[in-house]
């Protein structure tokens, strides 16, 4: 279905749990999330008559994340019933890879194509201290255990934070090299509570090709990144400008929260709730949530927060 300024809507990004074993400071505060009660989020039937409903309107691509989808009880048989939908040609996930030792097999199996999983560092103090209980270890396990388990693709995500990764570059560039699997650099957003970053933590995507001169552009692959390639590596480095450049023109998703929120941008307030709707109330309720997406996200930089009121964790990144 197109949305009013044209854009073809094929794209939908389900948040299956608000709830996540780390705590990363741009994402979620320390204390966690106030758990709402479980007569608010979604049921996993619910989940899965809305991916029916959004791919019956031309979704055809959906992506799992939360919060920490992983931690979901039941994300297997969750994927393998979206894998399973007719219309629905690719179901990927994004996580925190922690978990992945114990799923990735489980989760290729029943059906999951392919996987984002979020690194932000390759030292181990400073994992810890921006995940504020993450292992490293944990985590590069888990990218070890997703590219023995076969998926089509795997990319790593990074998010850019000035005086935090920005000397970590290079290295983080060269796992194009050492393993077969893209890695993109993610322009820091500033959400609900991304107050402890000062202006030098907002990078623009651009700092990438100054500290790596050697960067060759490569084939676009229709996603949102700007793509470029080390000479020699398996995969590309990806560039994701949400502060600096903006790509609402070519935006083709929609989302829904883990309490049953339609969000037709990221960044904006407005909601459109689907708990407790049959199929053709949700059917309805998508079909309204694409036709208000907006034009673009509004103003957003160190000093124009998102107006979506919401941390990344509640919304699904
Ligand atoms: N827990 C999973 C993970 O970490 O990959 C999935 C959910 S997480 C909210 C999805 C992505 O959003 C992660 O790659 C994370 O780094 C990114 N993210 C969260 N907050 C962000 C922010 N303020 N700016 C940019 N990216 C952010
Ligand atoms: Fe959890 Fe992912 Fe948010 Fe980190 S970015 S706190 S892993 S949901």
């Amino acid at each position: 279905m197109q949305d009013s300024f044209g854009r073809g809507i094929t794209y939908l990004r389900l948040s299956v749990t608000e709830l996540c074993n780390l705590r990363c400071r741009y994402c979620m505060p320390e204390e966690g999330v106030c758990k709402k009660r479980h007569e608010e989020m979604l049921t996993q039937e619910e989940m899965l008559q809305a991916v029916r409903a959004a791919a019956s309107l031309g979704i055809t691509k959906l992506r799992i994340t939360g919060g920490e989808p992983l931690v979901k009880p039941n994300i297997v048989e969750l994927c393998r019933g979206a894998a399973a939908t007719e219309g629905i040609r690719e179901v990927c996930l994004t996580t925190n890879g922690t978990l992945l030792p114990q799923l990735a097999v489980p989760l290729r199996e029943a059906g999951v194509k392919r996987l984002n999983i979020s690194l932000d560092t390759l030292d181990a103090e400073k994992y810890r201290r921006i995940t504020r209980l993450g292992s490293l270890e944990q985590a590069l396990a888990g990218i070890e255990a997703a590219l023995d388990a076969g998926f089509e693709k795997i990319k790593l995500n990074t998010v850019l934070i000035g005086g935090f990764n920005d000397d970590e570059i290079p290295q983080l560039a060269e796992l194009t090299r050492r393993w077969n699997l893209d890695l993109r650099f993610i322009e820091l957003m500033p959400m609900l509570d991304s107050d402890e970053f000062g202006p030098e933590a907002f990078l623009p995507y651009t700092v990438v090709t100054e500290k790596l001169p050697q960067l060759v552009p490569a084939a676009a692959d229709g996603g949102v990144a700007k793509l470029f390639r080390l000479p020699g590596a398996q995969g590309n480095v990806g560039l994701i400008s949400p502060v600096s450049a903006h790509f609402c023109a070519e935006c083709n998703r929609i989302r829904l929260t883990a309490d049953g929120k339609l969000k037709p941008c990221l960044h904006s307030s407005a909601e459109f709730p689907i708990k407790g709707l049959d199929y053709e109330g949700m059917r309805e309720q998508i079909k309204t949530a694409i036709l208000a997406k907006p034009q673009w996200h509004g103003a957003l930089d160190y000093s124009h927060h998102s107006q979506a009121k919401r941390n990344m964790n509640q919304i699904g990144g």
